[in-house]
């Protein structure tokens, strides 16, 4: 496919910290910080203005999913969008728990493993043809996506254990994953999901659903994750030989790969073969780059992430891992831990160094330790935070769009709707449902037929109220309607 949506799907961990005592229990705080949602959406569960969907399962887990994205920066933006809502519900929760008499900090963290070793995800969503060759497709994936950690993932501190000392690990998720493919997602966690929910035109589509991936902090690391991913993809769906990379146990891979930051622990392909992760990965980048030599680079950022795969393999191969330091989540998290332990003389079982860990995925731009990197010029990026901004107000130009005006139009008329990827109803207009199975068309007449039943849009009005509307967009929306401002924090002293 020459484009493709993408969507990712994060949950968040939630903690609260009083000066003294123990926390707000985990279920009571989620509800503290979506308060402000459910007054907004009268649920817990709303798609926003800029075509995102907001949501509290019944766990504790706040999940944004963003809008589905045919350009990677757009995606990337809405990622980083999504980070900044949640950031802004956890200053008002803070406040809220205060206001309430008690005390303590909200910390909202983008990572996947608690402290009591639960875990929770961050799912990417691809779509790719219908008669793309599961077989195939999961032949090439799932080994990639196995070895793609020493990539992308978001790196551990890992504690001791009786059998293993304290150390270093490339993933959070890895030894959290049970099954290679399967339809269900939390029983057995499986690495893709085949759950059959195409959020398109069934007949021509599916929504290849991963579960494996880490949250990631870096846009750089973003860039890799979801380009290389698209690119194998690419591969996969033009029936172009890519040879036999089958891992005889991908779980057992998965785990192995991940705890040896060597980089040289070996997987067994089916059929005999040993070969490393970055053999693997060198593998498939080779046919990547042949790939795009012969066919052409389908965007603009092609070359980046080759060459950023490229790097990354070789950062791993030689142990020089200064080469993507500033670049690759598991990098300057390391970086940032051997900095510390350095400095202050203690070694990877010591606890300071989990905290920091956790430290490193604080959304909080002031409290957060990836975003007191950023601003200190010590790592990468390739999104502005003007992107970010936009995106928290703004939809792609997908059928997000379309959810985005419909939103927004009907709720500046006060009227009653329901909408989700696919589905957009006026209440009061049940028969008129309108389904947008394509989810690159960002205009559609039925659309705009169905708002002209609210009333006069036109030109003056509509153009005037669309900026006022979009402003109101919620959760930026609660940064206005609730004058937030977040609390400027001490820098922690740790670096
Ligand atoms: P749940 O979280 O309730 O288990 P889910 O994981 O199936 O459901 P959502 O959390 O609603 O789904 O998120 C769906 C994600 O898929 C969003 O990020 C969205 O942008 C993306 N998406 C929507 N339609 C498509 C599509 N046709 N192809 C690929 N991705 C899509
Ligand atoms: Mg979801
Ligand atoms: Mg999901």
């Amino acid at each position: 496919m020459d484009r493709r949506v993408i969507g990712v799907e994060t949950e968040f961990g939630l903690a609260h910290r009083p000066s003294s005592g123990r926390g707000l229990p985990p279920d009571e705080l989620a509800r503290y910080l979506f308060r402000p949602v459910v007054e907004y959406g009268r649920s817990s569960n709303i798609f926003i203005p800029n075509g995102s969907r907001l949501y509290l399962d019944v766990g504790s887990h706040p999940e944004y999913a963003t809008a589905e994205c045919a350009d990677l920066m757009d995606l990337l933006a809405a990622d980083r969008a999504g980070e900044q809502m949640m950031h802004e519900l956890a200053v008002e929760a803070e406040r809220r728990i205060a206001a309430d008499g008690f005390d303590g900090q909200v910390y909202l963290l983008k990572n996947n493993v608690d402290s009591a070793g639960n875990s929770y995800g961050s799912h990417e969503n691809y779509l790719i043809p219908r008669t793309t060759h599961f077989r195939r497709l999961s032949g090439i994936l799932l080994p990639f996506l196995v070895t793609r950690q020493i990539l992308v993932g978001a790196g551990r501190v890992v504690p001791a254990t009786e059998d293993r000392e304290a150390h270093y690990a490339f993933s959070q998720r890895a030894d959290h994953m049970w099954e290679g493919i399967s339809s269900a997602t939390t029983r057995s966690r499986p690495i893709v999901n085949t759950r059959d929910e195409p959020h398109a035109d069934a007949a021509h589509h599916r929504r290849l659903h991963v579960i494996v991936g880490d949250s990631s902090m870096s846009s750089t690391t973003s860039l890799l994750r979801y380009g290389s991913t698209d690119l194998v993809l690419r591969m996969v769906e033009s029936g172009v030989p890519i040879g036999d990379f089958e891992l005889e146990n991908p779980i057992g891979a998965i785990r192995h790969v991940s705890h040896d930051i060597t980089g040289k622990a070996t997987v067994r392909i089916r059929g005999g073969e040993e070969m490393t992760a970055v053999q693997l990965q060198r593998g498939l980048l080779q046919r990547a780059k042949r790939f795009v030599a012969e066919h052409g680079a389908h965007h603009e950022h092609v070359d980046r992430v080759l060459e950023l795969w490229e790097r990354t393999c070789e950062a791993v191969e030689t142990g020089d891992h200064g080469l993507i330091d500033q670049d690759i989540d598991w990098a300057i998290k390391k970086r940032l831990v051997e900095d510390v332990a350095a400095k202050h003389g203690i070694g990877w079982d010591h606890p300071r160094l989990e905290q920091i860990d956790m430290a490193y995925h604080d959304v909080h731009p002031q409290r957060g330790l990836f975003h007191l990197l950023a601003r200190r010029g010590r790592v990468s990026s390739v999104i502005d935070d003007d992107a970010v901004t936009h995106a928290m107000i703004t939809p792609p130009a997908t059928r997000a769009a379309l959810r985005g005006e419909f939103l927004s139009t009907a709720r500046a008329y006060g009227a009653e709707h329901t909408v989700d990827w696919v589905h957009h109803k006026l209440t009061d207009r049940p028969l008129d449902t309108i389904m947008l199975k394509d989810p690159f068309a960002h205009q559609d007449e039925r659309i705009e037929a169905l708002l002209d039943t609210l009333g006069d849009r036109s030109s003056q009005l509509q153009e005037q109220s669309l900026r006022q509307r979009r402003a109101q967009g919620v959760p930026l929306a609660l940064t206005e309607k609730y004058h937030l401002t977040a609390p400027v924090h001490a820098e922690p002293p740790l670096i």
